[in-house]
């Protein structure tokens, strides 16, 4: 056993699932451009605050998953490391000034998030989500396109079975009153409550409806629905985002126990999931509205929607379904040499080779030619240049590692050849 590990519910992404994970940000950042997302980068940390009205109080990402950060002094800020990007997002246009850019603010943000998660499968400590905002559009036009990036993002990545679960959770207007009507629902069941849920009751009934309880999911088939108590604006809109999905051609299925269960969440929420694999931890991603958000931090009242899309979720995914995923590339030459200590020939010929923008490397180990050979092989190299006696008269040896063939090749003409080999030809 090593002394040091990396820390429970973290994990080392070694060199080959690396290229896996850079396909899929490659993915992300062309269809961020595509749809016109500009890229932000906010501080893996941020004032407690903004999390707690950014993501609410009353949430398990904050009430026990935040990763809070230990002052130094009794004067310090409170800090916290980012538990998901929107908070940051929109403190950063607040901040900014963004409010005086033309609207909508297209923002989109790829990076690390941490919460104090018990681990388990899928489940981290550290993980990775691509964020899209859309800041200062009511919609419900770019609810739509949203949630059409989403799925395309995923269709891209090679999974073609991912589905999008869709609710409208209403507006200050008409919540209010639905959530008394489901108030009044658990109540009168409230001796049949978990002692969890009955507190959790009495801070944010809306947040039974998704709850992981067998009893309250036999109670929730029974508990009122959101989509049946909205306000007409609110029905409107949620008719025209569905609306504006089937002219898309996206099917999407309506989920009644879909909430987002805060003030400043508003109408639009969905959720991606693979078809069949619809549990409570199998979201691939989700959003949704939140037109409350930007004044809850500071700014004017400004309308907002955005997803979260959990990439070490595709990379299981990937995984699981035995997808042919990018994988390392090998040098296409590996330079070594008949004389050992020859390193600082070899270094200069792998040097200019590369100046000509060759994925080239050369042996700079003091050992025998035979097992510069073999390490090349081993790396999975296409080509071996070989540096010996023609060397003075300007030529190598190129040995063929795959063909297991070797011939003469004036230095001169190594760039154009090993280009023409890279490029496959
Ligand atoms: P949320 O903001 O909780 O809706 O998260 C959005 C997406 O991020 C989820 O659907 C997951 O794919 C991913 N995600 C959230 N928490 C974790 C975690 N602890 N480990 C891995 N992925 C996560």
């Amino acid at each position: 056993m090593p002394a040091y590990r990396a820390p429970r519910g973290t994990r080392d992404l070694l060199p080959a699932e690396r290229p896996a994970w850079r396909a899929l940000a490659d993915l992300a950042r062309s269809l961020a451009d595509a749809y016109g997302y500009r890229e932000i980068e906010t501080p893996l940390f941020e004032q407690v605050d903004v999390f707690e009205r950014g993501v609410g109080a009353v949430t398990d990402i904050i009430e026990k998953e935040l990763f809070r950060l230990q002052p130094r002094t009794d004067d310090a800020e409170a800090w916290a490391l980012r538990p998901e990007g929107t908070a940051g997002i929109v403190r950063a246009y607040v901040q900014h000034g963004m409010q005086t850019w033309p609207q909508p603010v297209r923002l989109t943000l790829l990076g690390p998030m941490f919460r104090y998660d018990r681990p388990q499968a899928g489940r981290y400590r550290q993980f990775w989500q691509w964020d899209v905002e859309a800041i200062g559009d009511a919609g419900p036009a770019v609810d739509a396109e949203i949630v059409e990036l989403g799925l395309r993002f995923y269709r891209e990545a090679g999974l073609e079975d991912v589905e999008v679960h869709i609710n409208s959770i209403g507006d200050p207007a008409c919540r209010p009153a639905y959530v008394e009507r489901l108030t009044a629902f658990y109540t009168r069941h409230a001796d049949e409550l978990p002692p969890h849920e009955r507190e959790r009751l009495a801070a944010n009934p809306l947040r039974l409806l998704d709850s992981k309880d067998p009893v309250l999911a036999r109670l929730n088939v029974d508990a009122p629905v959101i989509t049946d108590h909205l306000c007409d604006a609110c029905a409107e809109h949620f008719a025209d985002v569905r609306a504006h999905l089937d002219a898309l051609g996206v099917e999407h299925r309506q989920e009644a126990g879909l909430v987002r269960g805060l003030d400043y969440y508003t109408r639009t929420a969905f959720e991606y999931y693979r078809r069949g694999r619809e549990g409570q931890q199998q979201a691939l991603g989700g959003g949704g509205r939140y037109d409350g958000l930007v004044e809850l931090l500071g700014g004017r009242h400004t309308p907002g929607i955005g997803f979260a899309l959990g990439l070490d979720r595709v990379i299981l995914a990937q995984q699981e379904t035995d997808l042919e995923v990018a994988v390392e590339r090998p040098p296409i030459a590996v330079v070594v040499g008949a004389d050992p200590a020859g390193t600082a020939e070899r270094l200069r010929v792998a040097t200019d080779l590369r100046a000509e923008g060759l994925h080239v490397r050369a042996d700079l180990a003091v050992r025998k030619l035979g097992r510069q050979l073999e390490a090349a092989s081993r790396e999975g190299a296409h080509f071996a240049v070989i540096l010996g006696d023609e060397l003075s008269e300007g030529n190598v040896q190129l040995r063929d590692l795959e063909a297991a063939s070797q011939k003469v090749v004036a230095i001169d003409d190594l760039p154009a050849l090993l280009q023409r080999k890279s490029r496959g030809g």
